[in-house]
């Protein structure tokens, strides 16, 4: 394990195996989508579990990803201000918003009410990890991971000062890190 991580949460077993399931349970609700999916990945926290879901679909579906971050200052789209955007148009489709973790709720309300500014048919939000104490606006992903206590969590994709993301479990820092 690695040495600045204090407790494994989730190990990389669990959240292969949780994984397979909801790849089969989001294969079921799409199965009779007329046109593919539009796959949108939130950069970067997003890539390792999209990667995960994405592999197990066999329904038709398209990739695309976004980098958004939390915006001071004027709220005409929420507080998120869009750093990368999409490369596809989302008009009339239906999407699929990849996230790694569901805090405040700020963050993904803003991108759902975006994707339907931008046209998109329906907006549904992934999240590999949820912490339902933290939230301070009312959204809900459709499907979630894990839910897991107000803890500041890394790895499997998910940072602090932009390392650990290349963790293949989600756990705890140690306290240590944060007074180097
Ligand atoms: P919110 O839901 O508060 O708008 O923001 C969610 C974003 O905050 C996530 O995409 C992630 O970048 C960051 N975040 C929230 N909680 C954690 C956490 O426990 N660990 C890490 N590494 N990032 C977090
Ligand atoms: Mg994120
Ligand atoms: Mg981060």
């Amino acid at each position: 394990m690695n040495k600045d991580i204090e407790k494994v949460l989730i190990s990389e077993e669990e959240i292969s195996s949780r994984c397979r399931l909801l790849a089969s349970e989001l294969e079921m609700n799409y199965k009779d989508l007329e046109e593919p999916l539009l796959i949108v990945g939130l950069l970067k926290g997003s890539v390792p579990f999209m990667a995960e879901l994405m592999k197990r679909f066999t329904i038709p579906c398209e990739i695309d990803f976004m980098k958004v971050s939390s915006y001071v200052g004027t709220k005409s789209v929420g507080d998120v201000k869009i750093n990368k955007d999409l490369d596809h148009t989302c008009d009339g489709k239906c999407v699929l918003i990849v996230e790694d973790i569901i805090d405040t709720g700020k963050t993904i309300k803003a991108v759902k009410q975006m994707f339907y500014n931008k046209g998109a048919k329906d907006v549904k939000i992934v999240a590999l990890l949820d912490k339902p104490e933290g939230r301070q606006v009312d959204i809900e992903a459709d499907y979630v991971g894990f839910t897991i206590p107000n803890e500041f969590v890394v790895g499997y994709g998910l940072d602090y000062d932009q390392k650990y993301r290349n963790l293949p479990y989600v756990g705890v820092l140690s306290p240590s890190v944060y007074t180097k």
